[in-house]
């Protein structure tokens, strides 16, 4: 169903086949941000959709380096408006006030890393066993069936 969409690369922008893009809340944000500038500039409206915004082969590389530097800088950014008001709390007198500051300035901060957004796919991440940075509930990971075989049976027949 609406199939005939094709494929376009959020990285190089070319015409190509690839893995699909998560449109989260924030892509859909941006592109409500775009339309409403683009309407405020007297642009017109935003195309209607045409691509299916995907990352291509090629770029998956650099797609990979992009996405986990963003996800590096969200998390930093927010770290750091969290320590922030964790201190303006210990040292203010006006606790509310200081948590308000420290809300503001975190909400602000996670806009900043917003500026190198860069979508998730939808593609399982690699599991990682052993980091324990998102606890995974009622997650037994399945075992592929097929292994993959190794040694003579590879090289197939001789003539
Ligand atoms: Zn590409």
């Amino acid at each position: 169903m609406g199939a005939d969409l094709g494929d376009r690369c959020v990285i190089c922008g070319g015409e190509k086949a690839g893995i699909p893009i998560k449109e989260d809340i924030i892509f859909r944000t941006y592109r409500k941000i775009i339309h409403a500038s683009r309407i405020l500039v007297g642009k017109g409206e935003l195309n209607k959709r045409k691509y299916r915004l995907v990352v291509c082969r090629d770029d998956y590389p650099k797609y990979k380096k992009m996405r986990s530097s963003y996800v590096r800088k969200e998390f930093t950014y927010v770290a750091l408006g969290v320590v922030f008001t964790v201190l303006m709390l210990a040292v203010s007198s006006s606790k509310l006030l200081a948590l308000a500051y420290g809300l503001v300035l975190t909400f602000f901060l996670y806009l900043l890393a917003q500026i190198s957004y860069m979508p998730a796919l939808y593609i399982p991440e690699e599991p990682r066993p052993g980091s324990g940075a998102a606890a995974q509930p009622s997650g037994v990971p399945k075992r592929n069936g097929r292994k993959r075989r190794k040694g003579p049976l590879a090289n197939g027949r001789r003539k």
